[in-house]
């Protein structure tokens, strides 16, 4: 659908340079989805692997973050091996719904209430991301939480259009719950891609 050298505004790897891919094609439905325009894959060019890397290996920075739309409807074991074998890190941002392909430095899982995402691929998360729109969605994010691995990092997000609400319980659920840590969309704050 398209692709940017930008850096990632959320979660663990705040900060840091990646070139995003994101791929067309989602069937979960978010109704607050700030991507619509990706749900229908055959609505956008489809590209060749080889240029896809091409196009991410001249950037500085050498971490690819494979974002949709819902990736994991595409088999990424190809376009993953690829980026890897040209040096770069694959850094994925899934709902989990769909089974998992592909090779990973870094799977960030943000799981959705329209479809549930998948206990295997919660199991393999190596950061659980819960956006949260009410006070009720701290309880929602334990129950996740108690699915992924003992190493999986955790976050909670303030959903953008009801941050000035949402954020103070957030901060206060984390200042009790420490095992959580907050994540804001930074690239939102910055007015960046
Ligand atoms: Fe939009 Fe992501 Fe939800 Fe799909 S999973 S509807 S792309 S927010």
């Amino acid at each position: 659908m398209e692709q940017f050298y930008t850096i990632q505004g959320e979660g663990a790897n705040a900060g840091r340079a990646a070139y995003f891919i994101r791929l067309g094609g989602c069937d979960v439905g978010c109704h607050w989805c700030d991507v619509k325009e990706s749900w229908d894959a055959e609505a956008h060019p489809k590209y060749a692997i080889a240029d896809l890397v091409a196009q991410a290996s001249q950037h500085p920075g050498k971490a690819v973050v494979i974002t949709g739309g819902e990736p994991l409807m595409h088999e990424l074991g190809a376009l993953t091996r690829s980026l890897h074998a040209a040096g770069m890190q694959t850094w994925l941002e899934t709902s989990g719904a769909h089974p998992l392909s592909g090779e990973w430095d870094w799977i960030c899982l943000s799981p959705k209430k329209f479809k549930a995402p998948r206990p295997d691929v919660l199991a393999q998360a190596h950061e659980l991301k819960v956006v949260v729109f009410h006070k009720s969605d701290f309880a929602w994010a334990e129950e996740h939480a108690a699915q992924v691995g003992p190493t999986c990092r955790l976050f909670l997000q303030p959903e953008w259009s009801k941050a000035a609400s949402i954020t103070p319980l957030l901060i206060e659920y984390v200042k009790q719950h420490p095992r959580w840590q907050v994540s804001l969309q930074t690239h939102k704050y910055l007015d960046i891609p």
